[in-house]
């Protein structure tokens, strides 16, 4: 961690500490060149985790969720400014104010945004999404979908 004040390219930790969650860190640092102390903390990035049907979590990745929904157009019929706020719309829909949703659920929101939007796109999804052979089938798509 470079210094705020004078930029020395290494700093010493001089205390760490949690919070009760454990969920973040908070450094009490100190540059060998200049003495200044500064604070720093340390904190997870994730938004979102998605429970899979397996029961397996992971992180969310808006960029999963891009590729599966450009996908269903087939590089037709919208632009990717339109795919942009299309798909900030269904994820501000499907964060809410949640820490975790099921794969299911957002495979859902998915589909009723594209009914909306464009049939074409709506039935090539919903054609991936739910012909299934059998579960680990399914467990493929969702993982492109989410
Ligand atoms: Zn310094």
């Amino acid at each position: 961690m470079v210094c705020p004040f004078c930029n020395a390219d290494d700093t010493a930790v001089i205390d760490s500490r949690r919070n009760t969650e454990g969920s973040s860190i908070r450094r009490r640092r100190k540059c060998p060149k200049c003495n200044s102390r500064f604070t720093t903390y340390e904190k997870t990035e994730i938004e979102l985790i998605v429970e899979k049907r397996s029961g397996n979590l992971e992180e969310f990745q808006i960029e999963k969720l891009e590729k599966g929904i450009k996908n269903a157009f087939g590089g037709q019929d919208i632009t990717e400014k339109q795919l942009k706020s299309f798909v900030d719309n269904i994820c501000n829909e499907i964060k809410g104010n949640r820490k975790k949703v099921k794969s299911d659920f957002i495979g859902e929101k998915v589909l009723k945004h594209l009914k909306e939007f464009n049939e074409v796109a709506y039935l090539r999804y919903a054609s991936v999404y739910k012909d299934f052979s059998d579960a680990s089938d399914f467990e493929k798509e969702v993982a492109e979908f989410n």
